[in-house]
């Protein structure tokens, strides 16, 4: 398993649609499981293919909150069939946008269907935290952060910060 580089915000990459899979195979596999590694590294929950460069419509995602109780999810195609008319809120936070958080209004819960690791049909009840977290990294395969969700001025002054810091970072390298 290979650790990747995420892509931050601002990037046009992250803007872009990602395409439907035709087939889980072996290079889907190994995409999915480098990108397991890459978000237990960065201590995220859920990741996107696209945040590590690929425009292919696959998630993986562990909510489980115990290191040794490891529970990956792997969603590709993922659907939304149905969704709460009801919503929750949490702090969201995204390992495209660092060190920014917000709290964003979701459906509280809803049904997916997706395939699995093995190309297999599944269908998921998800609710709480999973369904708010399966629905942010819908939105990274549509080219949706969370912080589009902001006022446009809260989303700009986050969008300079994250510049300023990439512009510091760029000197450092
Ligand atoms: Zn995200």
């Amino acid at each position: 398993m290979t650790i990747r580089t995420i892509l931050t915000e601002p990037n046009k990459i992250l803007r872009q649609k990602s395409k439907t899979v035709d087939l889980v195979g072996s290079e889907e596999k190994k995409l999915m499981d480098d990108m397991l590694e890459t978000m237990y590294n960065a201590k995220g929950i859920g990741l996107a293919a696209i945040q590590v460069g690929v425009p292919k419509r696959i998630i993986v995602m562990d909510i489980s909150k115990e290191e040794n109780k490891k529970k990956p999810l792997y969603f590709v195609n993922p659907i939304i069939k149905n969704k709460n008319n009801e919503f929750s809120t949490y702090e969201e936070g995204c390992l495209s946008v660092p060190d920014q958080f917000a709290e964003i209004d979701r459906p509280s819960s809803c049904v997916i269907e997706y395939l699995d690791y093995y190309g297999q049909k599944k269908i998921l009840n998800a609710e709480g935290l999973l369904a708010t977290c399966i629905q942010h990294e819908m939105d990274h395969l549509e080219g949706i952060l969370f912080i589009d969700y902001l006022s446009k001025l809260k989303k700009s002054m986050i969008i300079k910060k994250l510049s300023k810091q990439k512009k510091i970072d760029r000197i450092v390298v």
